[in-house]
């Protein structure tokens, strides 16, 4: 701990985003840095605790206080050595991670936290600047092929360590493009595609091979691609979107919120996918979004940027309390609200966003057009078995106007029926990859499964620590002996 009183002497501050209007008008990031000096003020406010709480909230137990002595102290290499060591991507997280670090730190307790995640993130950027992060091939390769299906930060992660372990890697990717949800999903003003890039193509020249355009299933069958490898890794995602079951669904101008977030992120970067299937744009339209997740806020920002008419936000759940609640204390997750930079984007366009509220129906003109919304209020409360539960409120029925709606209420799972029918892989009870507790292999052997598709829909950074420690189970399976790749615990601390 480097300055016993920074905690003392310097309070929490971070950068200022860039004005929520004139951001509008490009893709570029909506956040900025501090310089060197800022940040190390920030990064001596870490307390270096006995017992420090940060490192079990976040998922990949980074070594929070260690960094952060590191660059209060001026020395950014070594401190980059320590964030890699427990995270293959730190600009990823450092940009995009809700941080549930930050919600345990222990200086929360009195203070605002640490600013643990900007502290990472200008770490690894002057990793990249310095041209401190190069590829590091392995010395010695083993005889092993290792299949990896889905180009997300599961499977590149995964795709690393198994690289770092010398066994011989091919990621298998049915887009364009690496990525996953960070490429295709995930907004330009959150994270650069060329940030994405950027450490894909250093994964290329460490060895890893990548198989583009190729969908398991269709272009290659699963049980080709188990019989010609030794392990088969599937990291495929919970792509499958949650539908609403309302009247009127069928009409024209109800799209689910990744397809249109795809495209729009393809139509940015000239990808050929931006010219695949129907064009949905919000220029011009009154949009509504259905679901009040980080989807949803992605559409509010994206609908915005193309120059929507008019935004409104849905969300069944009630608008979540300004402080902690009584039943979730330090050091859990604090559930409360936060305004996501759309949603503040929002605000100030004259947007809003309606809390307690259902669709009934979705209303259509004679050619089949979305017109519009029939919604009614609800109001919750609990069952007889302390569950949360909702009613409608009668007389509570209303109309608005919505040219385009985008359907972002979450996915149920991974699209995987191809893998059911051809190889008998089992499901659990939520449709999600079955997989043993101790080995995390599916019930067929050699075949593993990480991140979205195993534990359902999640966090980047709960991917990267599944790819991590499936890569670990995979190489104990596969050398018969155990892995000196480091484990990951994934289940969250239950304090
Ligand atoms: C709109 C949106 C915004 C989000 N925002 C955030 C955020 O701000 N912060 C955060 O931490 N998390 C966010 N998330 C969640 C996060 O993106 C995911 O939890 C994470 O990407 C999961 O990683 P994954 O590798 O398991 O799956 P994915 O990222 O979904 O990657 C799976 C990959 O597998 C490929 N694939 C699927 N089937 C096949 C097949 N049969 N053959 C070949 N390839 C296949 C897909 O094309 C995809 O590239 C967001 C999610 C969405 C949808
Ligand atoms: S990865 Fe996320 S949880 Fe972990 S230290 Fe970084 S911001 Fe915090």
């Amino acid at each position: 701990m480097g300055d016993p009183r920074g905690f003392v002497k310097n309070t929490q501050r971070v950068p200022e985003a860039r004005n929520p209007i004139e951001r509008l008008g490009d893709w570029n990031e909506h956040y900025m840095y501090f310089d060197e000096e800022q940040r190390r003020k920030q990064a001596s406010r870490c307390m270096d605790c006995g017992v420090p709480f940060c490192m079990s909230g976040c998922p990949l137990g980074n070594l929070i206080p260690d960094f952060n002595d590191l660059v209060y102290k001026g020395q950014w290499k070594e401190a980059l050595r320590t964030l890699h060591a427990t995270n293959n991507f730190p600009e990823y997280t450092g940009k995009i991670c809700p941080a549930p670090c930050e919600n345990s730190c222990v200086l929360g307790i009195i203070e605002p936290s640490v600013t643990i995640r900007n502290d990472e993130s200008s770490i690894v950027e002057k990793g990249f600047q310095e041209g401190w992060i190069v590829a590091q091939t392995p010395k010695e390769r083993t005889d092993k092929k290792i299949a990896i299906v889905g180009g997300g930060p599961a499977g590149l992660a995964c795709a690393q360590q198994l690289n770092r372990a010398g066994h011989n890697v091919t990621i298998f990717e049915k887009r364009s493009k690496l990525g996953g949800l960070m490429q295709w999903g995930i907004p330009a003003y959150k994270i650069r595609k060329e940030v994405v890039q950027r450490r894909i193509s250093i994964l290329k020249q460490e060895g890893i091979d990548f198989t583009l355009n190729c969908e398991i299933g269709k272009d290659v069958t699963w049980a080709d691609l188990k019989k010609d490898y030794d392990a088969l890794v599937v990291a495929i995602g919970a792509e499958q979107p949650r539908d609403l079951p309302a009247a009127g669904r069928d009409a024209k101008g109800v799209h689910f919120a990744v397809d249109f977030l795809a495209q729009n992120i393809a139509r940015i970067y000239g990808e050929k996918e931006a010219t695949e299937g129907e064009q949905i744009k919000a220029a011009g339209k009154n949009v509504i979004v259905i679901g009040g997740g980080d989807t949803g806020s992605d559409c509010i920002g994206t609908s915005l940027r193309q120059g929507a008419k008019s935004v409104v936000s849905f969300e069944l759940m009630p608008k979540p309390p300004q402080e902690r609640a009584e039943h979730n204390p330090w050091p859990q997750y604090a559930r409360v609200f936060k305004e996501s930079s759309s949603m503040e984007e929002n605000r100030n366009s004259g947007g809003q966003v309606e809390y307690c509220i259902a669709t009934k129906e979705v209303l259509k003109d004679e050619k089949g057009n979305v017109k519009g919304l029939k919604t009614v209020r609800v109001e919750w409360s609990t069952d007889d078995h302390g569950r949360p539960t909702f009613d409608e409120v009668p007389g509570s029925e209303e109309t608005w106007d919505a040219e385009l709606i985008l359907l972002a209420m979450g996915f149920t799972g991974p699209v995987i029926q191809g893998m059911v029918d051809e190889l008998g892989v089992e499901l659990d009870l939520r449709g999600n990859l079955k997989t043993d507790d101790a080995s995390k292999m599916t019930n067929l052997e050699g075949v593993f499964a990480a991140g979205d598709c195993r534990r359902g829909q999640s966090l980047v950074v709960w991917a990267i620590a599944e790819g991590r420690e499936i890569a670990s189970n995979v190489d104990t399976w596969l050398m018969k002996k155990a892995s000196l790749l480091p484990r990951v615990r994934l289940t969250p601390y239950r304090y």
